[in-house]
């Protein structure tokens, strides 16, 4: 075999990749761990329990690829880093673009795109998320499950338990509309008047990392460079500045609506429409205009 696909999961990040793969080779084969993907491919699907980066790494290499393709997301990332030492490789993460031994990848955060080539006879790359539109393929997959030839200390690192938070509703990556807070936001109270707005909206919390590292919210709630990034149809930063760590993480937002009380704010330069004021004015007003249109007070 020589380009493998690993599919964490048949999601948009998973099949992005597997679309970026297919033009590359399109006899591509998937490796998959505990369940199968439905994607038309060859799958081989390796029997590990649990994530495991170092044995879900093996199970990789166990399979001898030539070249190896996964999702930037954090398990890709970390899981094609330990097959990279496994096979001898070279590992290029978030690429958007590959022509030969070439790669074009994403750095400072996407601010900066760098042409990289790889030297190596095996190469692996993750694919940067949303750089690339899915191409549906139709058929069933081809499943065979293996036993991955682990070595002594493959399972050391590995989840022991999932405690699922308690926060019900839209998750932060995938929400279409995405209310976020930043230090302008004042304090972790400051957050009620954009949940009742999110939740109006059918949105998801997020923030800025001021206010993850001020303890206001989890980490996980975090855009930009060091959180999550999101591309909903609409993103609303309420008292963010829009630094380019921040910006990083939300540039492929379609629209975007900045709240902020300093019209020289740098988030205004990625603005589609802007309200000049105090957020804690802003919101409630915003809220209470929608509740006034939905006859819902
Ligand atoms: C390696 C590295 C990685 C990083 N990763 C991230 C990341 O992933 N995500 C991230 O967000 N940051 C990240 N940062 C931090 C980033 O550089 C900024 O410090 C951070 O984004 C600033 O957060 P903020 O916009 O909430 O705060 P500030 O920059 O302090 O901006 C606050 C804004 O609120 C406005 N404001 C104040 N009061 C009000 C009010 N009452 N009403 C309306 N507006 C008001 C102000 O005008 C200002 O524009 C990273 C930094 C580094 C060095």
């Amino acid at each position: 075999m020589s380009t493998l696909v690993f599919l964490e999961a048949a999601d948009d990040l998973g099949l992005q990749a597997l679309t970026f793969a297919r033009r590359l080779d399109p006899a591509v084969e998937v490796v998959a761990v505990g369940d199968a993907p439905s994607v038309a491919a060859k799958v081989h699907l390796a029997e590990i329990t649990g994530y495991a980066p170092q044995a879900w790494a093996r199970a990789i290499a166990n399979l001898g690829p030539t070249t190896v393709i996964a999702a930037g997301t954090d398990r890709g990332n970390e899981v094609l880093a330990h097959a990279a030492v496994m096979l001898d490789g070279v590992f290029a993460a978030n690429v958007i673009a590959a022509d030969g031994d070439t790669v074009t990848r994403q750095r400072w955060g996407g601010s900066l795109l760098e042409e990289a080539r790889l030297h190596g006879d095996v190469k692996l790359v993750t694919v940067a998320p949303h750089a690339v539109a899915i191409e549906e393929t139709t058929g069933e997959p081809d499943v065979q499950a293996f036993q991955p030839e682990l070595a002594a200390g493959d399972l050391i690192a590995r989840v022991a338990e999932r405690v699922e938070e308690t926060t019900a509703g839209v998750s932060l990556a995938d929400a279409p509309v995405v209310v976020s807070g930043g230090r302008g936001v004042g304090s972790a109270e400051g957050f009620a008047p954009l949940e009742e707005l999110a939740g109006l909206l059918g949105a998801a919390i997020g923030c800025s990392r001021a206010v993850t590292m001020a303890g206001w919210r989890p980490h996980t709630d975090q855009v930009g460079q060091t959180g999550t990034k999101i591309s909903p149809d609409l993103y609303i930063p309420c008292g963010i500045s829009g630094a380019t760590q921040h910006m990083a993480g939300c540039k492929g937002a379609k629209n975007l609506l900045a709240i902020n009380s300093d019209p020289e704010a740098p988030i205004m330069a990625s603005a589609d429409y802007a309200v000049i004021g105090d957020v804690l004015e802003i919101v409630p007003a915003i809220t209470a205009e929608l509740r006034r249109v939905r006859g819902l007070s």
